[in-house]
């Protein structure tokens, strides 16, 4: 479970922001990653290198991790707001897929079941107990997606999210997440990037039920995977490599990690090598250090993490710890993250379902027995409405995985509805605990409630495998991506140009204009002037107006046709009454966002590269509207009560988008960015008034900070 920051800027770059720098070969350093990524290059045009450096790296893995995949066809996203609507097939592919699927993990969802019904699947401590291990290992769920010839089921994914929903939504979500980290990374690395000979070793283990890890954070290192700094040095006796994660290098929340377990380990190759490799290896099977006779030492700790409290969870140290060389997997090793991410986005969504039908169902037992004023509490709208929540949360995240686990298995490129899939699930799953707890009151905090042992996992689904928030906006930036690229970059270059003097050199930090507004017009009018007379010479530019006045004239012709009663067309007669309006609602919606989108752009200009804001909040607007869209489908094929579930749930999306205004709310977020900006630079600076005279807890895990490092040298 990991949460890698993939791209964090959506401005487009300008065509050549290295050229006349005087700081051109740090910025270079910054930007010359091969996909030489747009985002990079705009930061790096924004004076901010470090930044600059480490989207660029990052862009490059998952470049690589995009090519690796091939896909046949552009993002589904990117297609709801540029392209002509998709076929309402492909919007129903994920619903069709999902009822046809066969749920192959049934025998081992029953055996859990019975464990758990027998008291045997806990052990005293809560920890997974090997009792409920061995009974699922004995119907080859931990091989759920090994290949038959590798000793595994054969499954395909979306028959694993059925069974990931189920056990989760049974009360048996830890078992859920230890076979996603298994199976969506663990069995999925080797699969996909593995040797012949590192698939008939490691798979058959895992297929038989020895659990598998991918450590990739460090105790120093978290969101910015790139910077990984555990690193393995050549063993000349062996031929292998001895690996060193000691200090703040400890690989540190690793779940599924624990004594003879097997791990995939992110380290660099080199103390100072710029390559980050992947090795598979066993871990040893208790602590050893030199005075057990080693030359290494290794040690295995819980974490001490409240999330994933049944699971394993450790932090691990090793020094000098030989790896064989038959371990090492040839590719990066972010590379392989990425790769191997989406799946786990899709998984994570699953389980997010089952634990919302979870939730939806203990309140709804309360709600039906319980007195509250006046009558029974189900009787009240208040909590049908937190009921609604649940459910349709729950059939939000489902119908979201496995439209993604569709799409995939037909090539489609995943950019964005991963993405989306994961962030809303995982925000959906949030809110129906608190809806959960609002139904249930005082006994969803009882220590032996399954709500309450949800809790912690619940808000870290929103952290691990990539954080909601900079997913979303690594999402607006691919979705927008081809956009930006074809008629923003030379728009941009422009003003990146004349951020540049008469030798060609960069003006000072505190002259360097990141966007035109009126007011430069009178403050620097040489400067507007120029970049005026500039863009003009620029192609792009008369693109762009080109496709301004393609794209308004359609608009103009499809005008009248938002007269047309719904029930009068074809795409939306498919579907049920109730659905219909909200449906062909989020689809034009989706279609504006092309405008929203150029609005935001021209507006903050290369100021983009800081202004996350606007970005999330156009992340939220497409998450929440390609959810409409899908939901709309996906309850369309269900039976009456799930449309009704789809249809409410739909409504209050449709109300988030309305209380997240994009062109009409750019001068809203100015000031909102404003009002962020000076609260921030207080904390910055430790000026806060509010926070003076209070001492803040230490931190568990402490970590050495980038200064303290360059004192000591
Ligand atoms: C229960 C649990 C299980 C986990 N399992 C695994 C595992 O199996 N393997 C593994 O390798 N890792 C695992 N992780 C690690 C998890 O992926 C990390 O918590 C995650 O990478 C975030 O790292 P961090 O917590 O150190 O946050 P940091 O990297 O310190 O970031 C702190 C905050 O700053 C934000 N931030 C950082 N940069 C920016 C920016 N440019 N703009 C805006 N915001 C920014 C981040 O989003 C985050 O909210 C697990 C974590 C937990 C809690």
């Amino acid at each position: 479970m990991f949460a890698p920051v993939s791209t964090l800027s959506s401005t487009p770059s300008p065509p050549d922001p290295v050229a006349s720098d005087p700081s051109a070969p740090d910025a270079r350093a910054a930007t010359t990653g091969e996909s030489a990524s747009t985002a990079a290059k705009a930061l790096a045009a924004a004076g901010d290198l470090e930044s600059a450096r480490d989207v660029s790296a990052l862009d490059d893995a998952a470049l690589h991790a995009a090519q690796r995949l091939g896909r046949k066809q552009r993002s589904l996203v990117e297609r709801l707001i540029y392209g002509w609507l998709p076929s309402t097939e492909e919007l129903r592919s994920g619903a069709v897929a999902h009822q046809s699927a066969t749920h192959r993990g049934q025998a081992a969802v029953e055996q859990a079941i019975a464990c758990l019904q027998r008291g045997e699947a806990f052990t005293a401590d809560g920890k997974l107990s090997a009792a409920l291990r061995a009974a699922v290992a004995a119907e080859k769920a931990y091989g759920f997606t090994v290949p038959a010839e590798f000793g595994g089921l054969g499954g395909r994914y979306q028959e694993l999210a059925l069974t990931e929903e189920e056990l989760a939504a049974n009360g048996l979500g830890a078992l859920a997440v230890e076979l996603s980290g298994e199976l969506t990374i663990g069995a999925g690395s080797l699969l996909a990037y593995g040797t012949d000979a590192q698939k008939r070793t490691f798979l058959p283990l895992i297929a038989e039920g020895q659990l598998m890890a991918f450590g990739l954070t460090e105790v120093g290192i978290g969101v910015n995977a790139k910077k990984v700094r555990a690193y393995v040095e050549p063993d000349a006796a062996s031929g292998g490599f001895r690996l060193f994660a000691d200090g703040d290098r400890n690989k540190l929340w690793i779940t599924n990690a624990t004594h003879g377990a097997l791990v995939g380990i992110v380290a660099r190759i080199g103390k100072d090598g710029r390559q980050v490799g992947l090795f598979v290896t066993r871990l040893p099977e208790r602590d050893l250090s030199p005075a057990d006779g080693v030359d290494f030492e290794f040690r295995c700790t819980p974490s001490g993490v409240d999330a994933f409290q049944p699971n394993f969870n450790s932090r691990i140290h090793c020094k000098n710890l030989p790896i064989d060389k038959g371990g090492q997997i040839q590719a990066d090793g972010v590379e392989v993250l990425f790769y191997c991410l989406r799946m786990g986005r899709c998984m994570l969504a699953a389980m997010a379902a089952g634990y919302q039908r979870m939730f939806a169902v203990d309140a709804a037992q309360y709600a039906r027995t319980r007195e509250g004023v006046g009558g029974l509490v189900v009787r009240h709208e208040l909590p049908r409405l937190a009921l609604g929540r649940m459910l349709g949360g729950a059939l939000q995240s489902r119908a979201l995985s496995h439209l993604s686990l569709q799409q995939d298995q037909q090539g489609v490129d995943l950019a964005g509805l991963r993405d989306l899939t994961k962030s809303a699930a995982a925000t959906s799953a949030l809110e129906s605990l608190v809806a959960c707890e609002r139904v249930i009151g005082g006994r969803a905090f009882d220590r032996t409630s399954r709500v309450s042992a949800a809790r912690a996992n619940m808000h870290v689904f929103g952290v691990v495998e990539g954080e909601d928030d900079l997913i979303l906006m690594g999402m607006v930036k691919d979705v927008t991506g081809p956009f930006t690229d074809r008629y923003l970059a030379g728009l941009l270059g422009v003003i990146q140009s004349i951020n540049t003097d008469a030798d060609g050199k960069p003006v000072a930090a505190e002259q360097r204009l990141l966007r035109i507004t009126p007011r430069t017009l009178f403050a620097e009018p040489r400067r507007v002037w120029q970049a005026t007379a500039r863009l003009f010479g620029q192609p792009s530019f008369w693109r762009l107006c080109l496709w301004i006045a393609g794209n308004g004239l359609l608009e103009l012709v499809r005008l009248p046709g938002l007269l047309l009663p719904s029930a009068w067309i074809p795409r939306y007669q498919l579907l049920p009454v109730p659905l219909r309006r909200l449906l062909r609602k989020a689809e034009r919606r989706l279609r504006w966002l092309r405008w929203a989108w150029l609005g935001i752009n021209l507006w903050f200009q290369l100021e983009l590269t800081r202004a996350q804001i606007p970005l999330q909040r156009l992340g939220k607007v497409i998450e929440h509207l390609v959810s409409v869209v899908v939901l709309c489908h996906h309850g369309s094929h269900q039976d009456q009560s799930q449309q009704r579930v789809a249809a409410l749930q739909c409504e209050l999306l449709l109300q988030k988008v309305k209380a997240l205004p994009l062109l009409l709310g750019l001068r809203q977020m100015e000031r909102l960015r404003a009002l962020v900006a000076a609260v921030g630079r207080d904390v910055e600076r430790g000026e806060s008034s509010l926070l003076a005279g209070i001492t803040p807890q230490p931190l568990a895990h402490p970590f050495e900070t980038a200064p303290q490092r360059e004192r000591r040298g």
